[in-house]
């Protein structure tokens, strides 16, 4: 759909509608973004996927506007509660733009060029993940509705922001779930010089938005490696840094930076990663042939490094999600309970842990649990030092708890 077919369809007004059932509606009306498929009593015959719809209550009052998939169980992802408003593009354009005034109230950008600009359903467009790589902009569509409305959000990224270049990506896995192909990384506007150089606090990263895991960069930890930062400038003296799943090695430089006595090493089972993270260290001063870089499953590294007594005075564990959904989440849970029963291990007396979920579907208290258990096979004293979610540029409305997937705890472990 073009620009103009969108603008036309909206204009028309024509749009289908989706009947709730009795007493189903509720939390719509009070601002959770999504209608499950068995809260529906009907709808318009034909709808295709994607398509925007009015919501209408079981007495047939109009509750908003959104985007309906009869392929998927989120039937249903709300854009607005006005069921008079326009999608047009007017209207996207000034949720980006409310996207953007949030950034310049949250984020330091005078140290920092790389953030999330649009947090999806956080940022009350649906489907939608857009990160900012310095003059570079990658956008994640994720739903049927998320594609069709993607032309009128590049356009108003290109009027608000001038890009250098737009990066699409549809390679997402929950695309599926939507019965929607994954596609390849393309460049949709402007032009890319890879790779990307963006600074986060200061410090410089190379991102390959085409190639990079996810958009290329993780800038849901950014405040996580500044606390960590500043544990490791903190340490004084010589000291080592255990960076588990390292990716392109973003905990460990920091750490670096801050403490020049401080050897890292790198574990992650992707060479490319590892090869982006020794040019990270270079970009910042660093000599990465003062740290290793080791390409390994890091269960089966960690576990022949607790057997030749290995120890680290700052281990940070951040693996890729382990529950994508909550048919995954036991197996899940033992994996965490597993991996930091591992990384505890390893840790100094007195050193400190950070350990990290990213699994939508475990909550805090389900990662707290799981480290009790990792703490008490390990015989290891645990003290929770600080908590973290998201970065502020990762807002999560209060009614959709389920989205806040990050979880970080910092912690202190004795003998
Ligand atoms: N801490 C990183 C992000 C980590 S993303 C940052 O702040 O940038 C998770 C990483 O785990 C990815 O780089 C992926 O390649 C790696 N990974 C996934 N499974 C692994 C395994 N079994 N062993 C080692 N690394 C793994």
């Amino acid at each position: 759909m073009t620009v103009n077919d969108a603008r036309a369809e909206a204009a028309a007004q024509k749009m289908r509608v989706v009947n709730v059932k009795h007493g189903r509606d509720w939390h719509v009306r009070r601002g959770h973004p999504w209608l499950f498929s068995g809260a529906i009593q009907s709808a318009s015959a034909r709808i295709e996927a994607g398509e925007l719809v009015r919501l209408h209550d079981a007495a047939g009052e109009p509750i908003g506007i959104g985007y309906y998939n009869p392929q998927t169980d989120i039937a249903v992802r709300m854009l607005t509660l006005d069921a008079g408003a326009e999608i047009d593009p007017g209207f996207i354009e000034r949720r980006l733009a409310a996207a953007i005034a949030l950034r310049q109230a949250a984020v330091d950008l005078s140290q920092t060029d790389v953030y999330r600009l649009v947090n999806g359903e956080g940022d009350f467009l649906p489907g939608f993940i857009v990160d900012r790589f310095a003059a570079v902009i990658v956008v994640q569509s994720h739903t049927a509705g998320a594609d069709r409305l993607l032309p009128l959000l590049l356009s108003s990224i290109e009027k608000r922001l001038a890009p250098e270049g737009i990066v699409v990506r549809k390679d997402v896995r929950v695309r599926q779930r939507e019965g929607l192909a994954m596609e390849d990384p393309e460049l949709a506007c402007g032009r890319l010089e890879l790779p990307v150089t963006v600074i986060e606090n200061g410090l410089r990263f190379l991102v390959d938005p085409l190639s990079g895991q996810k958009t290329g960069f993780f800038t849901d930890q950014r405040d996580k490696r500044l606390a960590l930062a500043g544990y490791a400038s903190r340490l004084g003296r010589p000291a080592r840094l255990l960076n588990c799943f390292s990716y392109s090695g973003s905990f460990a430089v920091y750490a670096a930076a801050r403490n020049a006595d401080l050897r890292t090493v790198n574990v992650d089972e992707s060479a490319p990663a590892l090869a982006q993270a020794r040019r990270n260290f270079e970009l910042n001063g660093l000599d990465p042939a003062l740290h290793d870089f080791v390409e390994a499953d890091a269960f089966d590294w960690l576990r022949k490094q607790r057997d030749k007594n290995a120890v680290f005075d700052l281990v940070v564990v951040d693996p890729p999600a382990f529950a994508k959904s909550n048919r995954e989440k036991e197996k899940a849970l033992k994996g965490y309970a597993r991996l930091n029963e591992l990384a505890l291990a390893l840790v100094q007396t007195g050193g400190l842990l950070v350990t990290c979920s990213c699994s939508g579907a475990v909550r805090l208290d389900e990662f707290e649990s799981c480290l009790r258990e990792a703490a008490g096979s390990a015989g290891r004293s645990v003290q929770v030092l600080e908590t973290y979610q998201h970065g502020a540029d990762h807002p999560v409305s209060v009614f959709t708890p389920e989205l806040n997937y990050l979880k970080a705890m910092f912690c202190r472990v004795d003998a």
